[in-house]
Formats: C-alpha cells, sequence, structure tokens
C-alpha cells in the first residue's frame, strides 16, 4: 500500500481520528505517535486504496479537489464528505489522434451539463464518433469513492478503489479549451455540413 502516513493507524471512519501534531504532544518516536506527524504534499491524482493529511490552508484539500472528475454523494456521517467518481468523456469509436493521444475529456459535475456533453460530436476532426461517459467501476464495481475530514489542525482524506478509466484532462485545460470555444464550434458546424448536411447536432457544442 502507497501511504505517506502508515506510521499512524487511522481510517476516516474512526470515531477518534488523531487530532493533534505528533509533536504537539510530546512524543518523539513515530511509531508510538498519536497524531499526525507530517503533512503530505497534495495528490492531485490519488489513486488506489490511499489516505493522506493535508494542512488545514490547504487551498486545494479546502475544496476537496481531484484531477479526477469527483461529485459529493450522499453520506450517513455528516462530518465526512464523501465524493465518488463520474468517469471520464471518451470517444465512442475510441479513435486516436495524430499524436498517438486519445480523447479523455472532462466530465461536467452538473447532472444537466454532463448530459448535454453526450452525444456531441467528438472533437477530432477526423472522426465521426460522438462522445460517450465511460463511468468508474473502479471500486468493486462502483465508482471509485474520496473522502474528506476536517480537524482544527489537518484534512484527512481517503481514496477507496482503482480507477480503470483514463485520466479526465485538468481542469485548468477544460477551462482553456472553453476559452477556445468559438472555433471548435464554426469548425464543428463546417464539419458536419460538409459531412451530413445537417447542422443540427453540432449547433449545441
Ligand atoms: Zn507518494
Ligand atoms: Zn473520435
Ligand atoms: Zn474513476
Amino acid at each position: 500500500m502507497h501511504d505517506h502516513n502508515n506510521t499512524l493507524e487511522w481510517d476516516i471512519n474512526d470515531n477518534h481520528i488523531p487530532k493533534r501534531l505528533g509533536t504537539a504532544l510530546g512524543t518523539g518516536s513515530p511509531n508510538t505517535v498519536s497524531g499526525v506527524t507530517t503533512h503530505d504534499a497534495f495528490q492531485e491524482w490519488a489513486d488506489g486504496h490511499s489516505r493522506f493529511v493535508y494542512r488545514p490552508d490547504s487551498e486545494e484539500a479546502r475544496r476537496h479537489s481531484s484531477g479526477w472528475a469527483m461529485r459529493n454523494t450522499n453520506n450517513h456521517n455528516v462530518h465526512i464528505l464523501k465524493k465518488s467518481c463520474l468517469g471520464v468523456l471518451v470517444c465512442n469509436k475510441h479513435c486516436i489522434l495524430d499524436n498517438g493521444d486519445t480523447i479523455h475529456l472532462r466530465p461536467a459535475i452538473c447532472d444537466k451539463a454532463r448530459k448535454k456533453q453526450q452525444h456531441k460530436a467528438c472533437p477530432n476532426h477526423k472522426c465521426t464518433g460522438r462522445l460517450e461517459v465511460q463511468p468508474c467501476r473502479g471500486h468493486c464495481g462502483y465508482p471509485v469513492t474520496h473522502f474528506w475530514r476536517h480537524t482544527e489542525f489537518a484534512v484527512f482524506f481517503q481514496a477507496k478503489g482503482n480507477h480503470d478509466h483514463p485520466r479526465p484532462e485538468p481542469k485548468s485545460s477544460a477551462e482553456a479549451r472553453r476559452v477556445g470555444h468559438s472555433y471548435k464550434f464554426s469548425r464543428g458546424i463546417t464539419r458536419s455540413l460538409l459531412l451530413n448536411n445537417s447542422i443540427a447536432s453540432s449547433l449545441q457544442f
């Protein structure tokens, strides 16, 4: 198991999660320490069964951020935020771009927006495919889950499952793509006119 805080025994669902820095408790040995000894650097692509402890002032941790497209999920424990993976948007023809890359876009977190993304024309101009969501089945057939829990001294993170799909493009490039939208929009219409003489399918892109 890849685990930076492996000197500590804790599970995010424990009643008593470590609350204080080990040094504050005055214990020297990392094996006997009952608190968090170090904070981890933020892990954008945490995968597999993993646990991290972030600084309470970590901006990414405060936003419960991830490279994976995660949406809030109901949790019986209101003190622990649970999120589950939405997978990735892929081309239904699984086309390969000139640079050898494949289509792996970021699914929208909002249900309505994500519904709109599907069945759009594949952004590869040489491809006639459509976008579809490849769901995550990385946790015993169900989506990978992330758990977040805040204490005064740390933000605890725990992931369960191994993503069984490509990484979605990071948020930053998804935003950059949105800026260049008008260009793709006109290209999409042109392509659509040439291929099937219909612009209806591209109007929403
Ligand atoms: Zn590591
Ligand atoms: Zn395609
Ligand atoms: Zn996933």
